[in-house]
């Protein structure tokens, strides 16, 4: 099979690659083989697609909100009528099961451009009277060229939910996509030109985060840059960024508890743990993977989860009763692994899984998978329970009561989502209170409405998307008063 030229989209054209200038392979995880090329795009033609956004930028501005709003329908659209052809894409960049993709990545980039869409036809801004003195009244303007930078994990639905509310609050965008996974945001690129998204208005550029990444946020007309990835990423961005005043949001890692009272609805609770701790292998930023569990339930709890864990099949991306597929890359399979053998060495007794498995169907073997793994016998001060892993490896602890479940669930440096199982409505106010995440889940885990806030706390970030918050932080404010 030719390697695929995974190509920039700038000014509204596919640019082929050039070869006279650096390259970066992309893999195919589930199959551990190079399947295309993209370009490490340079500062050159970074600043290149930058002046192409600020000129695309007063027309797009000035579009009618209506207008504006149509376009991003007919890519909402166009992303479902492709459903097939982006799911098949997203599971070759990213290993994950196809049906997976089909069912949630592919449904939520379409939903991420629909929901912003029809929310600016329904923004409205605020007025304050002064007495009798004066009347004040907030205009709300698009900032300009903004960055949107997304991680590999969940590729196109992190991607979109970026671009969506900056585009529909009308600004224009130079994105990047993760090099691990670009091939989605590739084929984004030919659906926009199809919905008619008037050129320059977003530009899609591949490349390394050191080199096309650093030059987009450290770019002077670059008004804001919305960030998707690991906390160690977001600092460096945040050390350039804020000390040019541009605005910054910063979605990063997470260390997420799941704390599972006596009373919880047992069968219920155990599928979704389950759920919670390995869809996607463990690479979503809210995944569930420090597994709290009252005392009494403990042992039952455990030897539960284990053997529903045992039934978990790791297969192929394209079988359709694939629960888990490949982890992303080569060195995301070692870290994991790393992990796992650090677990051993801090003490921890690995109850299932902690291997690397191979893949027994022809073209698979050298694919990288790790199986789905859960440690008991760590304690809250191990490196295992403290650093984020991203990958299918959940430690178990015993908690007494809800004072000691919260000391647990809060000793962390990151606060991106916890989830509570109980049926006792005190014991959930009780957490949800003393909880310091920017998301709390009550029985349930990633039940989004796209309305909410999403973001963390600690480590896990600063600043909020979804809903209003994405519109605002994608906008500036101008108070106008007048003197009656
Ligand atoms: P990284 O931080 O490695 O990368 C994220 C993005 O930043 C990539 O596009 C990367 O490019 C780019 N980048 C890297 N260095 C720079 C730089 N110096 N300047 C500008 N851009 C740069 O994260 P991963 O892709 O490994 O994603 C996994 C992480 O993302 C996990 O920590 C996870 O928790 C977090 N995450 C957080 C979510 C949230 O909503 N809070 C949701 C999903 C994931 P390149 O790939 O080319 O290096």
């Amino acid at each position: 099979m030719p390697l695929i030229e995974i190509c920039n989209y700038i000014d509204g054209e596919i640019l082929p690659i050039d070869f006279n200038q650096n390259t970066i392979p992309v893999y195919e995880p589930a199959k551990g083989v190079q399947y295309g090329f993209i370009q490490d795009t340079s500062e050159k033609e970074i600043g290149r697609a930058i002046d192409t956004a600020e000129k695309a930028f007063e027309s797009w501005k000035n579009t009618p909100a209506e207008k504006r709003s149509e376009v991003l329908n007919k890519i909402s659209h166009l992303i479902l009528e492709n459903l097939e052809e982006l799911a098949k894409a997203e599971s070759k960049d990213n290993g994950k099961p196809i049906s997976l993709a089909k069912r949630m990545d592919i449904p939520r980039a379409a939903q991420n451009f629909s929901f912003f869409a029809t929310a600016i036809l329904h923004q409205s801004s605020q007025y304050h009277q002064t007495d009798n003195i004066a009347i004040n009244y907030t205009v709300r303007s698009p900032l300009g060229v903004v960055a949107c930078i997304s991680p590999w994990n969940l590729p196109l639905y992190l991607f979109t939910w970026k671009i969506a509310p900056a585009l529909a609050a009308g600004n224009t965008v130079v994105a990047k996509p993760s090099e691990i996974t670009p091939y989605t945001a590739f084929l984004l690129s030919k659906i926009c030109i199809e919905a008619g998204l008037p050129k320059g208005v977003l530009n899609i550029v591949h490349g390394s985060g050191n080199i096309t990444g650093s030059a987009l946020i450290s770019h002077p007309k670059i008004k804001a840059v919305s960030f998707t990835g690991g906390t160690a990423t977001g600092e460096k961005i945040a050390a350039v960024v804020a000390p040019k005043f541009k605005k910054l949001s910063l979605e990063l890692g997470g260390k997420n508890p799941a704390i599972i009272f006596n009373d919880c609805n047992f069968d219920y609770t155990l599928e979704q743990t389950l759920r919670a701790a390995f869809t996607n292998q463990g690479q979503i930023c809210l995944c569930g993977s420090r597994i709290l569990i009252q005392e009494e339930l403990y042992p039952k709890f455990r030897d539960a989860l284990v053997a529903k864990v045992n039934q978990l099949k790791i297969s192929t991306p394209d079988d359709p009763n694939a629960d888990m597929s490949a982890v992303v890359s080569e060195p995301h399979l070692q870290k994991i692994d790393h992990y796992v053998k650090l677990a051993i060495s801090e003490g921890g007794k690995i109850l299932t899984g902690g291997k690397i498995i191979k893949m027994e169907a022809t073209d698979y073997q050298n694919g990288w998978y790790y199986a789905p793994t859960v440690i008991e016998g760590l304690n809250q001060k191990c490196r295992v329970n403290r650093e984020e892993i991203f990958g299918p490896v959940v430690t178990l602890q015993s908690f007494k009561t809800e004072e000691e479940a919260i000391e647990l669930a809060n000793d962390t440096d990151y606060g991106l989502a916890a989830t509570v199982w109980t049926q006792n409505l005190s014991t959930a106010n009780k957490m949800t209170q003393a909880l310091h995440f920017g998301i709390v889940w009550v029985n349930t885990w990633l039940l989004r409405d796209l309305r909410t806030p999403f973001g963390g706390v600690k480590n896990s970030g600063v600043g909020r998307e979804g809903g209003w918050e994405a519109i605002n932080f994608f906008t500036e404010q101008k108070n106008v008063c007048i003197k009656l």
